[in-house]
């Protein structure tokens, strides 16, 4: 999916669920956009990768495009991390973020491999990126957030 579809399933995510953590609103909408926008850290032209500079240079470099980045484990493995360093309703948001961006990819024909690196299945949709389906789709969250926030 595009950065501006993943930006905006971030959002919503935001809305449906800020008011069931506790924790600081900005730390928590901070939290999910990171999540929504991290894993495509390992495409090289990715806004991901861009905005994180040398280390999106890095990881582009050695990650393979929705490889590991793209798998529920690497989510769990960092809310893991989170959850046990620093605190649970944050982490909750980061995986909520990520998981947003895994369902927004996994709605393309390219698929995410959920289980990688243990299996090379992936959950696959009709919606290719930057195709006019991608375009209700992203109008459809327009929507819904606009919805959400003047209501
Ligand atoms: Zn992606």
């Amino acid at each position: 999916m595009l950065f501006h579809t993943h930006v905006l399933l971030g959002l919503l995510a935001f809305l449906f669920i800020h008011n069931y953590l506790p924790g600081n609103e900005y730390v928590i909408l901070l939290l999910i956009l990171v999540g929504s926008i991290l894993p495509d850290i390992d495409e090289h032209k990715s806004k991901a990768a861009q905005l994180s500079g040398i280390l999106g240079n890095i990881v582009s470099f050695f990650a393979k495009h929705r490889g590991i980045f793209h798998s529920f484990l690497f989510p769990f493995l960092v809310c893991g991390i989170l959850a046990y360093f620093w605190s649970y309703p944050y982490a909750l948001a980061f995986f909520i973020g990520y998981l947003a961006h895994l369902i927004g990819d996994s709605l393309t024909p390219m698929g995410i491999p959920v289980f990688y690196p243990f299996s090379n299945w992936k959950l696959r949709g009709p919606f290719k990126v930057g195709s006019w389906m991608e375009w209700v789709l992203l109008a459809l969250l327009t929507i819904l957030i606009l919805k959400e926030v003047l209501y």
